[in-house]
């Protein structure tokens, strides 16, 4: 493993990356960055992408993509990318699943942002099952090849199963991890347990607070609960995506993160 690398501070403070969902807004996709990246109030953009069978979807298309790689290069904005299902390999074991099918559309249509990393789910309901990891490696394949470098895939933890379920997955290719700390205290699981471990390999972070819900605002975390994580993060380049899908959800978030850093560095 290699040693902790030294990273400079950038103007938030902080040697990783602040990022934001494509949500802050109550708007479209390319209004909330064009805001965002005009107000300076991001490193970087998580862009979540859907795309409903015969209904609605919100892709770009090539002028927005365009417009989006634009304001990128004017302010130093960097994208991650959430693919919408689950990837799941095709009855056939081919690539017919609509997971696949949809991560691909999504990735050749943002391959022109230069995405820092591409954010997936998987299933883990069918772990220890027969075939279960063979057929996981068999669909990253296809989306390794669509992406063209491993690394840039980030497959994130999920609430719903012991951490560990990804280990298999994540030995077998070397693709990284997107480590949820939001995920990890909604499943009363202490993230300190495998931030260091998991770190090296952690293309992204996603951080958000728990109220009736998770993806709330970070200011609904007990300094207690959030200056150790924060500790850890300050030998972490990568982007820390704050990961709240309302306005005031996103300012609150990015001051509490911004306030623990501080309190780190003066406590
Ligand atoms: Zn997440």
């Amino acid at each position: 493993m290699p040693d902790p690398v030294e990273h400079r501070l950038n103007r938030f403070g902080t040697p990783f990356r602040v990022g934001s969902t494509s949500y802050v807004y109550p708007d479209d996709i390319l209004p909330n960055v064009e805001r965002l990246a005009q107000q300076g109030d991001v490193d970087d953009v998580e862009l979540i992408l859907f795309e409903v069978d015969d209904g609605p979807n919100n892709l770009p298309d090539a002028h927005t993509v365009q417009l989006l790689a634009d304001l990128a290069a004017q302010h130093s904005l960097t994208y991650t990318v959430h693919l919408p299902l689950d990837l799941q390999l095709g009855a056939d074991g081919g690539a017919q699943h609509a997971s696949l099918i949809k991560a691909e559309r999504v990735i050749k249509t943002t391959l022109p942002l230069s995405p820092h990393a591409y954010v997936f789910h998987l299933d883990g309901a069918g772990v220890g099952e027969a075939g279960w990891i063979k057929n996981a490696l068999k669909a990253l394949d296809f989306v390794i090849a669509w992406v063209g470098a491993p690394e840039l895939l980030a497959v994130e933890n999920l609430e719903a199963w012991d951490p560990a379920y990804l280990d298999p997955v994540l030995a077998a290719l070397p693709i990284s991890r997107t480590t949820d700390i939001g995920h990890f205290w909604k499943s009363g699981i202490d993230p300190l347990a495998v931030l260091d471990s998991w770190l090296p390999r952690t293309r992204v972070i996603h951080i958000h607070g728990l109220a009736e819900r998770d993806h709330r605002s970070l200011a609904l975390v007990p300094p207690e609960r959030l200056d150790p994580v924060t500790a850890r993060l300050m030998s972490y380049g990568g982007v820390v995506t704050l990961e709240v899908f309302e306005t005031g959800d996103f300012f609150t978030s990015r001051a509490a993160l911004l306030d623990s850093v501080a309190r780190g560095r003066h406590g």
